[in-house]
C-alpha cells in the first residue's frame, strides 16, 4: 500500500490540484495538458524517489555484485505508464482523472519518446532494464544523454526527410542531475616517460550523469539508467577558443551516430565511445574505491557488460585505471579487467563491425591506443606459443590491430571472460564460421542467450484487452511468470475464447487504423488482413521483396479474376526509417510510397489491397501496431538477422510470423510447429554455401522468369507514370545485377508463403488457433527469461535483498 499523494484517490486530486497552483499558478480547469503531463511526472517521480532511495540504501549496505549495462543505445519508449503500472498506482490516477474530466490516456500520449536509439539493439537494452529491475536484480544502464535523439521522420512526396528530435526542449521529468558525480574525461596530449609512462591529456571534458529511475514491478526496487552529458571542464584547454571548445564538446553529447563519412566525424564517434565508457568505468570504480579502498576485489562486485562493440574502450580504460592509477603489475590489472567484461555479440554484417584507424584512435586517445597495443602484443605472443610460427597467417587474422585499424571485436573477445550471440542461429553461426577460430581457441568463452522483450510493456500495458481475455482463462500468474503463458493451450479449442481473440483483434485493428487515418487520413479495412512489418529500413532486412510482391498482388487484381476472386482484401503496413545517409533504403521508402500512392488510388483494387507506410515509426508507435498485427513479416536474408526481437512482439500478441528460417524466426518455428507459422526461402546453411560459391546470377532470373521481369521491369518503365523514369533505376540494377540478398532467389517462395497464409485466413476460426498457440508459446521470448540466463550464465548477480 502507498502512502501520501497515491494513498488513494481524494489525497492524489488534492496534491494534483495544490502542486498545479504552486507551479503554474492556475486552476485545475485552465490547466494545459503539458502542465497536467508535467505535475503528474513529478509527482510520479518523487513517489518513485522513496523506493529509489531504499534500494540505494540497501545496496551500500550489502555486499552485492552488480551489472554495469553498457550500451550506446538505450531506446526506452515513454516512461510514464510503465512507471504508473510498476508502480501500482495507474488505477488510483486514473480514477482521478476521470473525477476531474480530463483523459489520463491522453496525459501519458503528451510524453515524447526519448530517442536514445535506434532500432532493436537499443529496444533489446530497455527490455533489459526493465527485466533486471523488475527482477530485483542491480543492474544499471550506461549511455549518452543525447541532446537529439535519432532524427524524427517526415514523408514528403514519398521521400523521408529528417527532422531534429528535440526530445528535451520542454525537460524530462524522470532524469535526476548528479552534479557531485561528474568526472573529468581526457583527450588527445602526450605520453612522457617519468619511470613509467605518465599520460599527459591535452583537453578535458566534464562527463555530468544524469540518472532515470527505472522501476521494477511491484517491488520497490528501482534502478537507474545513468545517462552522461558533455560539459567544459574547470581544466581548460590552452589554446583552443572557448567558441571552439564549446562547440566541439556539445556535439559529444549532442546526437546519435552522427555523420561518419569524415574524419571529424570519424573521430565525433569515437569521442563519444570513449566519453561514455570512460565516464562509466570511472563513476564505478570511484564508488568501488570509497566502499572498499581497493580495486583488487572489484571482479568480486562488479560486471561490465558490453553491448555490442561501441563500449569496447572500457576494456583499456580499466587497465589505465589499474595500472597508471593504481600501479598495479600488467599481469594482475589484465586478470582483474578479463573477469569483469563481458561481451554481447549483435551482428555478423562485414560493415557493421567496427574498425577503428590509428590514425584517428591514436592522437584522439594515445594513452588507450598504447595499451591497446600492449594487449594486441601479449596476445599474439600467446598465439604464437599455441600454434606456432607456421601459423603465422592466423596470428594476423585474428590480431586486435592490424592493416591500420583496432578491430573492436577482436579485443572484446579476446579481454572478456564471457562472449555471447543473441539467438541459437546466430551463436552457432558465430562458433562455426565467423568468429570460429576464436571459438577454437577459448571454446569456453562462447555462450547463447537468445533475446528476448518485456511482456510488461509488450503485453500487459499495451494489449490491456488481450491481457484480461487471458486472465480469465489462465488466471494472472503469467504477469508475473510469462512462461504460463502456456496453460492457454489447454483453451485453443474453445469456440468462445477464439471468439473473443478474434474480438479483441478487431479492437486493436481499429484503434490502429484510428490513428492511421488521424495521421494520414486513409481509410483501411479492419476486417483486411493486416500483413505488417516494421523495423529499421535494410537491404538484408528486405522490405523490397515484400514490395515487389505487392506488386504482383496489384498486378494480379488488375488482371487475374481467380485471383482476385480468392483473394482476403489485405492492408500492408510498413514502418521503417532509413539511415540518413543510406541512399539505397531511402530509394526504396520512396517505392513503397508510389506504391501505395497508385495502389490506394485504384478504385478496381482498393477494396482488396491499401498500403500504407506510417511516418516515423518509434516504440510508441510499435505499442499501436503490434496488438494490430494479423500477420508479422521477419523476411530477412538467412544468417543476417542475428536474432530479431519486433518478431516477438508480434508472436505475444497474435501475429502470425511470415518468414525465413533466420534469428529467433527458427526458435519461434520449433515452438510453435509449421501449423502455426509461414517459413519460405533458402535456409542459413543456402545462404552461406551460395556466398562461398560466388552468389548466384540474378540476370538469368531476370531473363528467364516472365514475371519476375515484368514486374522488375515496372520499376523502370513508366508504370508509375507520376514519377520520373529513373526514379528506380537503381532498385531495379540492383536487383538484376547484384541482388545481394536474394530478393529475386527467394522471390516465388515468399509468395507462395503469401498465397498460403491467404488461404488460411479464411478459416477464422482455425485462423485464430493458431494465433492463440503462438501466443501460449511466448513466454519463452520474455527479456525476463533472457536476464535471468544472463545473471545465473554469465553475470552471476543476485536479487536485492
Ligand atoms: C522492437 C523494435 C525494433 C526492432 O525490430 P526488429 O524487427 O527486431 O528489427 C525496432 N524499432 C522499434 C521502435 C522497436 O520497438
Amino acid at each position: 500500500m502507498r502512502t501520501g499523494v497515491f494513498r488513494n484517490k481524494d489525497s492524489f486530486i488534492r496534491d494534483f490540484k495544490k502542486r498545479l497552483k504552486q507551479t503554474y499558478l492556475k486552476d485545475i480547469n485552465d490547466s494545459t495538458i503539458r502542465e497536467r503531463y508535467n505535475i503528474l511526472g513529478t509527482l510520479v517521480r518523487e513517489e518513485i524517489s522513496k523506493d529509489w532511495i531504499k534500494t540505494n540504501k540497501i545496496l551500500e549496505k550489502n555486499d552485492q555484485r552488480k551489472v554495469y549495462y553498457f550500451s550506446m543505445e538505450f531506446l526506452m519508449g515513454r516512461l510514464i505508464t510503465n512507471n504508473l503500472m510498476n508502480m501500482g498506482i495507474r488505477r488510483v490516477v486514473e480514477e482521478a482523472f476521470n473525477d476531474l474530466g480530463f483523459d489520463l490516456n491522453e496525459t501519458e500520449h503528451y510524453e515524447s519518446d526519448p530517442g536514445l536509439g535506434n532500432g532493436g539493439l537499443g529496444r533489446l537494452a530497455a527490455c533489459y532494464l526493465d527485466s533486471l529491475a523488475s527482477l530485483g536484480l542491480p543492474g544499471y544502464g550506461n549511455c549518452i544523454r543525447y541532446r537529439y535523439g535519432l532524427f524524427r521522420q517526415r514523408i514528403k512526396q514519398g521521400y523521408q526527410e529528417e527532422r531534429p528530435d528535440n526530445w528535451l526542449s520542454d525537460g524530462y521529468v524522470w532524469e535526476v542531475r548528479k552534479e557531485e558525480e561528474a568526472v573529468d574525461i581526457p583527450f588527445f596530449g602526450n605520453i612522457e616517460w617519468h619511470d613509467g609512462f605518465v599520460y599527459k591529456p591535452s583537453e578535458y571534458i566534464r562527463a555530468v550523469p544524469y540518472d532515470v529511475p527505472i522501476v521494477g514491478d511491484s517491488n520497490n526496487v528501482v534502478n537507474a539508467l545513468r545517462l552522461w552529458n558533455a560539459e567544459p571542464s574547470k581544466r581548460y584547454p590552452e589554446g583552443k577558443s572557448a567558441f571552439e571548445y564549446e562547440s566541439e564538446l556539445q556535439k559529444i553529447s549532442g546526437i546519435l551516430y552522427p555523420d561518419d563519412t569524415t574524419y571529424e566525424g570519424k573521430q565525433l564517434r569515437l569521442k563519444q565511445q570513449y566519453f561514455f565508457s570512460a565516464a562509466g568505468v570511472k563513476s564505478i570504480v570511484n564508488k568501488h574505491l570509497k566502499k572498499y579502498g581497493t580495486l583488487d576485489n572489484l571482479a568480486d562486485y562488479v560486471v561490465f557488460h558490453i553491448n555490442d562493440t561501441h563500449p569496447t574502450l572500457i576494456i583499456p580504460e580499466l587497465m589505465r585505471i589499474l595500472l597508471d592509477e593504481q600501479h598495479m603489475e600488467w599481469d594482475k590489472a589484465w586478470d582483474i579487467t578479463q573477469k569483469v567484461t563481458a561481451y554481447t555479440n549483435h551482428t555478423i554484417l562485414a560493415e557493421a563491425l567496427e574498425k577503428w584507424p590509428i590514425d584517428i584512435m591514436k592522437p584522439l586517445l594515445p594513452r588507450i591506443y598504447q595499451l591497446i597495443e600492449e594487449i594486441n602484443r601479449r596476445f599474439c605472443l600467446e598465439l604464437l606459443e599455441k600454434v606456432g610460427y607456421q601459423n603465422s597467417d592466423l596470428i594476423n587474422e585474428l590480431a586486435i590491430i592490424g592493416n591500420g585499424v583496432v578491430r573492436m571485436a577482436h579485443l572484446c573477445i579476446v579481454s572478456s571472460y564471457s562472449v555471447n550471440g543473441v539467438a541459437k542461429l546466430h551463436t552457432d553461426i558465430l562458433k562455426n564460421i565467423e568468429m570460429k577460430k576464436f571459438y577454437d581457441i577459448y571454446p569456453e568463452k562462447f555462450i547463447n542467450v537468445t533475446n528476448g522483450i518485456t511482456h510488461r510493456r509488450w503485453l500487459l500495458h499495451t494489449n490491456t484487452e488481450l491481457t484480461e481475455l487471458l486472465e480469465k482463462y489462465i488466471g494472472s500468474g503469467f504477469k508475473k511468470h510469462p512462461f504460463e503463458l502456456e496453460k492457454l493451450l489447454d483453451f485453443v479449442d474453445e469456440k468462445e475464447l477464439k471468439e473473443a481473440f478474434l474480438k479483441v483483434k478487431k479492437i486493436k485493428k481499429e484503434q490502429l487504423a484510428q490513428r492511421i487515418y488521424k495521421e494520414q487520413k486513409i481509410k483501411i479495412d479492419t476486417d483486411s488482413i493486416f500483413d505488417i512489418q516494421v523495423k529499421r529500413l535494410h537491404e538484408y532486412k528486405r522490405q523490397l521483396m515484400n514490395a515487389l510482391h505487392i506488386m504482383y498482388v496489384y498486378h494480379n487484381l488488375k488482371t487475374n479474376p481467380d485471383f482476385k476472386a480468392n483473394y482476403v482484401p489485405h492492408t500492408f503496413i510498413f514502418g521503417a526509417k532509413a539511415a540518413a545517409g543510406y541512399y539505397f533504403a531511402k530509394k526504396v521508402i520512396k517505392l513503397i510510397n508510389t506504391i501505395a500512392k497508385k495502389v490506394n488510388n485504384d478504385s478496381e483494387t482498393n477494396e482488396y489491397l491499401k498500403v500504407i507506410f506510417v511516418e516515423n515509426y518509434n516504440v510508441s508507435y510499435a505499442e499501436m501496431i503490434m496488438p494490430a498485427a494479423d500477420i508479422s513479416e521477419q523476411i530477412s536474408t538467412a544468417s543476417k538477422e542475428a536474432s530479431g526481437t519486433g518478431n516477438m512482439k508480434f508472436m505475444m500478441n497474435g501475429a502470425l510470423t511470415l518468414g525465413t528460417l533466420d534469428g529467433a524466426n527458427v526458435e519461434i518455428d520449433e515452438l510453435v510447429g509449421q501449423d502455426n507459422i509461414f517459413i519460405f526461402g533458402m535456409n542459413a546453411d543456402e545462404v552461406t554455401n551460395l556466398y562461398k560459391n560466388g552468389g548466384y546470377n540474378p540476370k538469368e532470373i531476370y531473363n528467364n522468369d516472365e514475371e519476375i521481369r515484368m514486374l522488375l521491369e515496372q520499376l523502370v518503365n513508366g508504370f508509375f507514370e507520376d514519377e520520373k523514369q529513373d526514379e528506380f533505376s537503381d532498385i531495379f540494377n540492383n536487383l538484376v545485377y547484384n541482388d545481394n540478398y536474394f530478393v529475386l532467389k527467394d522471390y516465388h517462395s515468399y509468395k507462395e508463403a503469401h498465397r498460403l497464409a491467404n488461404e488460411a485466413y479464411k478459416n477464422k476460426n482455425e485462423w485464430a488457433k493458431k494465433a492463440l498457440v503462438n501466443i501460449a508459446k511466448s513466454g519463452i521470448f520474455a527479456s525476463d527469461r533472457s536476464i535471468n540466463e544472463y545473471a545465473e550464465n554469465i553475470w552471476h548477480i543476485k536479487p536485492i535483498k
